[in-house]
């Protein structure tokens, strides 16, 4: 068996930048490592070349298991170049270099990993459930996938999301609602503006009316407030015609006291009946109680084996616990994981090896809190 660094190395040697994905090599080095340790494993096919994993081990009538979730694709290098190889996986200066190293093979790795040296001892406890999803950097599909396919998930007694945290346990996230608001004119030639009705100008009132949009809804103690930003604008064919299509995106993101549904109406009826929308994405916000006992236990682990009290926190991304989180259960989630936030997406991403070693600690304590019959 590989160690935490040794299997963060491995995985980012595969190249699984989404999109296309093809995490099923990787996902299939995954799915060996723990059926020899004993799991039940699913190897789920996700499309051409990609795999998602489902893996159980132990499991009781009393408690349920504990659950971990990463996802093994990664975004693309961008434009600048790496002034190292991003799939070499290479060690400088405790620093693991490499496209996904923090966003976050390294977490995927140390929890598999803590699993797998534990899989002796979880025969009669409540055990574990490992959730490894595929195309997670495309907005959840992988995670939606297996929840919409109704495939029989069960569900855990609390979740870990091993996500690039620096080992500082975060206790929610922002949800994510992504629209495309549409306008429809008619065309006309350019010479003749009169004879047409304008896509492009409905939509830059909607923009200007996004502008000053207010959610009209209390901040959050630790996420802040929702936000509203309008990324994309496209409209018109050639500059001598008068368009007849427009469309906006909007990126939305928003806080637990918000229902995505109602935002929905609400927007309708603020744009008015010249602009149509349709959702892109929609991703729930993650919120648990920070003085939940096992978030104390949470706490707890991650100051002792970190040495450092860093508090709770929460994020302003989202992630595939928008999709999980509610078909486990509903179960406290906590987002902790060894990659540097800073660093996710970046050139020369690295993790830090001393943060691998301990969040595989800090894992493995939680599995052994978690068991202890
Ligand atoms: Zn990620």
């Amino acid at each position: 068996m590989p160690s935490s660094i040794e299997l963060t190395q491995e995985l980012v040697r595969f190249n699984t930048i989404n999109p296309p994905g093809a995490e099923r090599p990787c996902a299939a080095r995954l799915a060996d490592l723990l059926e020899g340790a004993g799991f039940a494993v699913e190897l789920v096919p996700f499309g051409e070349g990609r795999a998602q994993i489902l893996a159980r081990l132990g499991g009781t009538e009393t408690k349920l298991p504990l659950g971990f979730t990463g996802h093994i694709d990664t975004v693309p290098l961008g434009a600048q170049p790496w002034s190292v190889d991003p799939f070499a996986a290479d060690i400088a200066d405790g620093k693991l270099y490499g496209r996904g190293s923090s966003d976050m093979k390294s977490g995927v790795a140390a929890f598999v990993t803590a699993c797998i040296a534990h899989a002796d001892r979880l025969a009669n406890t409540p055990g574990v459930l490992l959730v490894i999803t595929a195309g997670e950097e495309t907005g959840c599909t992988g995670a939606d996938a297996l929840v919409s396919e109704h495939r029989q998930l069960g569900k855990v007694g609390a979740l870990v999301v091993a996500e690039p945290t620096g080992n500082k346990p975060l206790v929610g996230h922002k949800g994510a609602l992504w629209l495309e608001a549409e306008t429809k004119g008619v065309t006309a030639h350019g010479s003749m503006p009169e004879k047409g009705i304008n896509a492009v100008y409905k939509a830059a009132r909607a923009v200007a009316a996004l502008q000053e949009f207010d959610f009209n809804v209390a901040r959050h103690d630790m996420l802040g407030g929702a936000t509203l930003n309008v990324g994309t604008i496209h409209g018109g064919i050639n500059i001598n015609s008068v368009p007849d299509r427009a469309t906006i995106g909007i990126d939305i993101r928003t806080i637990p006291a918000q229902s995505h549904a109602q935002i929905r109406e609400q927007m309708t009826s603020y744009l008015g009946p010249d602009v149509a929308l349709k959702t892109l994405l929609d991703a729930k916000s993650i919120w648990t109680d920070p003085h939940h006992p096992w978030i104390g236990e949470v706490l707890q682990v991650a100051r002792d084996v970190e040495g450092v009290d860093n508090g709770l926190g929460a994020a302003p991304y989202f992630t595939d616990a928008s999709a999980l989180t509610p078909a486990l259960g509903s179960p406290p989630t906590v987002i902790i994981g060894p990659g540097e936030l800073a660093l996710a997406h970046q050139t020369d991403e690295y993790c830090l090896v001393s943060r691998i070693e301990r969040a595989t600690e800090i894992y493995s304590l939680l599995i052994l809190g978690w068991c202890r019959a």
